[in-house]
């Protein structure tokens, strides 16, 4: 099921959490990037346009900042971030340059979709951007977004964008392969659900307590970012991310929940 809705795909967005781009330490893993810098730029080869939504800057912010590690202060973790944001591109436009792809960065906040004369300065900049085979990279700006820091909310970021971008496919990569009935980190007998028809139903069933150590979000914030792709008749997949996922999915070999767009 997900290799046929990968394959259909053409206009797909691509979210990195946090704990898929750091290593054990927290810190972001620069070789890792430039694994799925390369698996990307092979999609596009295939056809496919992509539009990255990472997180991570706070994480690379401090490999930047060791010393900041302990400050909790609001404004440190802003300032973190924004020292972490410029790491964050650098790995990923180096990364990607060995593929010579060129990237954007975007930085937007949750006003900026409400807004209908941003909205369309904002779509019509990724369209610019992919139709230019530019892979635009899209992240919280933290800056000036103090519950982004708070909720870690990147996958409703990047459902929006989905959203935005006309997109026909939102995959959402996590530590975690899909959606379980109960988190598989503290229930070893968690169930795996592969697909999802009615979100609202199937969030009344199961238990989404717990989250790693390193993410923000949760598999709550996946849910509801599937939902709202879906009121745009765009799918989502959740599913593990490491740099061969996507030929994985692809060959069967990985796992992943797809949540259909609503009937
Ligand atoms: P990311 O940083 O990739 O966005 P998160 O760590 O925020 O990911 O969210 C994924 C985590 O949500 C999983 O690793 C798991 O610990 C937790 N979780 C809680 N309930 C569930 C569930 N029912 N199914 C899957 N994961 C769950």
């Amino acid at each position: 099921m997900t290799a046929r809705i990968i394959k259909n795909a053409r206009k797909i967005v691509i979210k990195f959490g946090s704990s898929t781009l750091a290593d054990a330490a927290g810190r972001i893993d620069d070789a890792l990037l430039a694994s799925f810098a390369a698996a990307i730029a092979t999609l596009k080869q295939n056809g496919k346009a992509i539009v990255v939504v990472s997180s991570g800057a706070q994480a690379a912010g401090l490999s930047t900042m060791q010393k900041w590690e302990r400050k909790r202060d609001i404004h440190y973790r802003q300032a973190l971030c924004a020292v972490g944001q410029v790491k964050l591109m650098q790995a990923w436009q180096s990364s990607f340059a060995a593929h010579g792809v060129n990237v954007a960065q975007i930085l937007l906040t949750r006003d900026d979709f409400s807004d209908p004369i941003r909205s369309l300065y904002m779509r019509n900049t990724l369209f610019t951007l992919v139709d230019e085979g530019i892979i635009p990279i899209v992240n919280e700006n933290d800056t000036v977004s103090v519950e982004e820091i708070k909720i870690g909310d990147n996958d409703s970021l990047a459902a929006q964008s989905a959203m935005l971008w006309n997109a026909d496919l939102l995959v959402l990569f996590s530590d975690i392969d899909g959606l379980y009935d109960k988190n598989p980190h503290l229930f070893p007998d968690a169930r795996f659900i592969g697909e999802v028809k009615d979100i609202a139903e199937v969030s009344k069933t199961i238990d989404t307590s717990g989250k790693s150590g390193f993410g923000t979000g949760g598999i709550v914030t996946k849910l509801d970012a599937a939902s709202f792709a879906a009121g745009y008749g765009i799918p989502t997949i959740i599913t593990r991310g490491y740099p061969s996922a996507f030929a994985d999915l692809l060959s069967g070999a990985q796992r992943g929940t797809v949540f259909f767009e609503k009937t």
